[in-house]
Parts: structure tokens; sequence; C-alpha cells
């Protein structure tokens, strides 16, 4: 059943303090949504974008009855609410990741009592089977893939159990529920250094910090020829609200069909900055999957449109974002350093 959310509807999205849940907040209120609630775990400073003129509220989803305060009065979520982070994060933090699911698990629970209607999940490619994607001259992965299940351990295990949570929920109890595979998402305001970020965030920040202080090499985690796809966040947030409108009740893939090496999204933001820089390979550093495409069929039959940002594009936008962070940051430090 395909819907249009109203503009007046009262949504709700988890997760709001973060890189995709606060663009989406803005997203939906340039485009006129006018009854909108965010939530985040993170104190108000911590958020990437705290948008003016919407409800926003500092919140542990991961308690049943702070989920139901959450939805109180809500027809539509957004959850995009999730201890998680890169690949250094994920390998290490497998118990933590997993704890998510009381966030979904409680926001479904309190939906289904305060009747909700709508119900997106932000569900990852890192629920695909860690068998199929051993080799860098991927087969994209189609979304029959994910069974036999062998995800990720930690982080995807919890992103497959919540998608079937999320079937079961429609099914059994008839909440529209919505899922969204996303391939990496990258784009400013996101997370670029501490150890959660991103291999696009991480090199952008390489790179800028290398050119700032003026030094010629940069580290690469792996041999750089693991391959990925990439999606600008401005892809992420259209197909994210197609999805939660559409009668797609399956899970569907979310993400960019252009394969790269890291050697070579290296290269494109090297380009960028207008720097030649020598790579040291740590081989001992978490590499995750060697090869990770997104197979678009289904996306394409169902909504006639797929990611289509170039990573040209969108990292343009991202390491300018991130190298003005990081110059921002500096200045004070180096005119402390200057001071007598
Ligand atoms: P993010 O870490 O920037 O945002 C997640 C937000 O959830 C954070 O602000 C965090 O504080 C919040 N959160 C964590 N625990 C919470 C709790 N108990 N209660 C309330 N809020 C809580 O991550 P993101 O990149 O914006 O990802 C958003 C969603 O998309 C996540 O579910 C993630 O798993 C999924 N996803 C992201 C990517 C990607 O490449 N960024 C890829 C696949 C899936």
């Amino acid at each position: 059943m395909s819907t249009t959310i109203g503009k007046d509807d009262p949504i709700l999205v988890a997760g709001a303090g973060g890189f995709i849940g606060g663009w989406l907040v803005r997203h939906l209120h340039e485009e006129g949504f006018t009854n909108l609630r965010a939530v985040d775990l993170k104190p108000f400073d911590d958020w990437y974008q705290l948008v003016p003129g919407v409800e926003s509220r500092v919140a542990d989803l991961r308690s049943l009855e702070t989920c139901r305060e959450a939805v109180r009065d809500i027809a539509h979520v957004y959850n995009l609410a999730c201890d998680m982070g890169g690949m250094g994060f994920i390998e290490a933090n497998r118990a933590a990741c997993m704890i998510s699911v009381l966030i979904n698990t409680h926001l479904l629970m309190a939906g289904k009592d305060a009747g909700l209607q709508r119900y997106f999940f932000a569900s990852s490619a890192c629920i695909y089977n860690v068998a199929l994607q051993q080799d860098a001259n991927v087969t994209a992965l189609r979304e029959e893939d994910a069974y036999p299940a062998m995800p990720e351990d930690g982080y995807g295990w919890e992103k497959l159990f919540s998608e079937r949570m999320c079937r079961n929920f429609l099914d059994d109890f008839g909440i529209q529920t919505r899922v969204a595979r996303y391939h990496n998402v990258y784009g400013p305001h996101g997370t670029y250094d501490g150890g959660r970020e991103k291999a696009p965030a991480a090199i952008c920040r390489k790179v800028a910090q290398a050119k700032l202080t003026g030094t010629d090499e940069i580290e690469i985690w792996g041999d750089g020829e693991q391959t990925r796809s990439f999606m600008y966040v401005d892809d992420c947030l259209y197909g994210t609200t197609r999805i939660m409108e559409s009668d797609i009740e399956d899970p569907i893939n979310l993400g960019s069909s252009e394969l790269v090496t890291i050697n070579q999204l290296v290269d494109v933001v090297e380009e960028i900055a207008g720097v030649r820089l020598r790579r040291r390979y740590d081989l001992g550093a978490p590499k995750g999957v060697r090869g990770r495409n997104s197979d678009n069929t289904l996306i394409r039959d169902c909504l006639g449109w797929e990611p289509d940002t170039s990573l040209a594009v969108g990292l343009e936008k991202t390491y300018a974002w991130i190298h003005d962070e990081l110059a921002r940051a500096q200045r004070p430090l180096s005119s402390a350093a200057a001071a007598p």
C-alpha cells in the first residue's frame, strides 16, 4: 500500500542528532513538513544539525518507556538511531552494536500500542552473506542474497533481525514497515574522526590534514584494493522518503552502483585537494569484506530511479566541509601556539 504522507502529519525522526538523521530532519523541514519531532541520545551540542522550528528532544530510545514518550501522537517514524560506525568501530564493538536491537524493538512495540501508521528502518549492506563478498571483483548484491544468512557479526546480525521484526509487525499488526539496506553513505555534517568514521570521511580527513600540516604521506587501511560503492547523502534522503511512501514491503537496496577501490577513492580526493601523497598501507587494520556493490535492479524497477550522484561531485562537497572543519579547529590552536 503506497501513500502520500501529509505535510501536517506528525513524524518522528529517531537518531536525528546523527549524520543521516540530521539531514533527514532538515530535508523534511525544507520540504514543508510542519509537524516534526527529532530525538537522539546525544546532548544537543553534539548533534550535527539542530533545525530551528523542529521539536527536538534528547532521549535514550533503548528504553520502552522513552519510546512510548517519543511516539506519542506520532503517525510515522523514521528510525535512524543506532550505535554504529565504520569498520574499525563495528569490528571492535559487536555487543554494543547488537544492543541497538532494543531501539527498533521498543519503537515498534510502542508504535503498535500508539496506532502508528508507517515505520521506516535503516538497515545496511552489512546484512549480506559475507561469503559472497570475498572477491574485489564482486557480483553486485541482490536483495535475495541475504539468505542463507551469514551477515557481519554483531552489527549485521542486529540489522537482519530487526528487518525481520519490521516484516512481522507489518504482517501481524498492520504497521506499514519499510526497510532500506543502505550501502555506505557519505556527505558533509557526518562523523570524520574519533573512531566511528567511514572510509570516505576518513580519507577526506587524512588528505585535508596532510594538506593543512604540509605532510606528504597518507595511511590506508588494508592494501587499498578492496572495493565498495558510496552513496551521497542527498540520494539517501530522496530514496528514503520515496521508499517510506511506497508499497515496497520487502527490504530493498539503497546504494550507489559506482564501484571503486579504496585507492581510486583516494585518487578522487587527492584530485579535489590538488595534492599527491605517498601511500602507506596498514595491512593489519580492519578492512571488512573484500568487495561489495549494490545491485539496483529492484529499486530501478520499483521507483524508476537509483542513486546517481557521482563520487567526484559528492566528495567535492564532503571534502570541502571536512577541510573547513579541520581548518577551523586548527585556527585557535595555532594562535594559542603563537601566544607568548
Ligand atoms: P550516526 O551514528 O551519525 O547516527 C546515529 C544516531 O543514533 C547517533 O546520533 C546516535 O547518537 C543515535 N543513537 C544511538 N543510540 C541511541 C539511543 N539509544 N537513543 C537515541 N538515539 C541513539 O549514523 P548514520 O550514519 O547517520 O546512520 C543512520 C542509520 O543508517 C543507522 O541506523 C545506520 O546503521 C544506518 N546505516 C548507515 C550507513 C552509513 O554509511 N552511514 C550505512 C548503512 C546503514
